[in-house]
């Protein structure tokens, strides 16, 4: 069992590859209504003989497909992430993830019979906003894997990329509605506590370390320019690297719109969403063996930080449970980023297929070397448990 095997049925199975990712391309779907791709995935799966089962932690499209080596340990997960965005499609390119996992999965299914672990895929629906991974490991969906690990399109190729923490909260003034002209004094002025909100986070903004980003927008104010708006509200992202500061933030955030109402006489009501987004724990260990690969698979690393341009995913709450890898790959140009139409284009295209080929090759022969060295398992492990978030 040779990594020039695994590169060789990679390239056995690349027209099955490609055509998942152009088919899950090709019928977008929203968080939590994935059917089609979890059927696409699951059937490929199936057919190259995983016990596959759909359905699982309560999730519909959500599913796992396993092989067992000669042993069930260590226990490698490959992610697949298959939502689409609202309107655009799919402008993250997780139509590649699933097909990068399951076609990783197989080639190391089909050739390496002497395999001394369990390749699973599980399919995680929801990453846009929905958090489908948090509630599989609520779930108990992960208890009984080692270590997991997924690819994610991007606009430069890079093997650890730091996540923020994310929440979204909303803030909704209640005030009182008159004649914007005539009897203005009578009126409570929604709109107004709405605003100086947005100002006083702006205000805030200075005051903050540098890795807090807070961005929001309204979502209600008003509903004629000669009417006192009685209700405003507002939609808003809070994120942070630290758990601990991001809770501070929040606090501070809160602070902002009390006062806001304080000075307008409104009432407000605060909603947070039960959902949050933790920080991404990188595994170096598996970072260093994945890193000799995707030389061996022909794909050269951007220079660019760890702490550029950090976005928020659901595997971030993974990583904190399990060791875990999520490398990106260019699929275009630098210019051409995520949630852009553009990058729906480049998630289809011929560059951006043969750079999804080239880290299938990768993500392999990483879960390779790791099923091959009892030493290398300890390593991760005993990292996990000293790097404590
Ligand atoms: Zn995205
Ligand atoms: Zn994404």
């Amino acid at each position: 069992m040779t990594k020039k095997a695994v590169i060789k049925e990679i390239d056995r199975l690349k027209p099955e590859i490609i055509n998942i990712s152009r088919l899950i391309h090709s019928k977008p779907e929203l968080a939590y209504n994935e059917s089609f791709a979890s059927d696409i995935l699951t059937s490929f799966l199936k057919n190259n003989d995983f016990k596959v089962e759909r359905g699982i932690g309560g999730l519909k499209t959500s599913f796992i497909a396993s092989a067992k080596g000669k042993r069930n340990s260590p226990s490698i997960a490959l992610i697949a992430e298959y939502d689409a965005l609202p309107k655009m499609g799919h402008a993250c390119g997780h139509n590649m993830i699933g097909a990068i996992s399951a076609g990783a999965a197989t080639a190391l299914k089909n050739i390496a019979s002497d395999m001394t672990g369990k390749i699973s895929v599980i399919g995680t629906p929801a990453e846009e906003g929905g958090g489908g991974k948090i509630k599989l490991i609520e779930k108990g969906v992960f208890k009984n894997i080692d270590m997991a690990m997924m690819a994610h399109p991007s606009n430069k190729t890079r093997v650890v990329g730091r996540m923020l923490a994310v929440v979204e909260m909303t803030f909704t003034f209640i005030g009182k509605s008159s004649h914007a002209a005539a009897f203005p004094y009578e009126g409570v002025n929604a709109l107004d506590g709405l605003i100086l909100t947005y100002n006083n986070i702006n205000a805030l903004r200075q005051q903050l370390k540098e890795d807090v980003r807070i961005h929001g927008i309204i979502t209600e104010g008003g509903e004629a320019p000669n009417i006192i708006p009685d209700r405003a509200s507002a939609r808003f992202y809070v994120r942070s690297l630290d758990m601990k500061y991001f809770e501070d933030v929040i606090e501070k955030v809160k602070e902002c719109a009390r006062g806001a109402a304080k000075a307008t006489g409104c009432r407000l009501r605060i909603a947070i969403r039960k959902t949050v987004y933790h920080p991404f724990r990188p595994n170096y260990a598996m970072a260093d063996i994945l890193r000799y690969n995707m030389k061996l698979a022909g794909l050269k690393e951007d220079s660019i930080g760890e702490k550029e341009s950090m976005g928020s995913s659901d595997i971030g709450n993974l990583s904190q449970v399990v060791p875990t890898i999520h490398p990106e790959f260019a699929i275009g140009k630098r210019s051409v980023v995520n949630h852009s139409p553009e990058f729906v284009k480049a998630a289809v295209s011929k560059f951006g297929t043969d750079m999804m080929l080239k880290m299938t090759k990768t993500i392999a022969m990483t879960a390779l070397d790791i099923f091959s060295s009892p030493e290398k398992v300890k390593e991760i492990k005993s990292e996990f448990r000293r790097s404590n978030g």
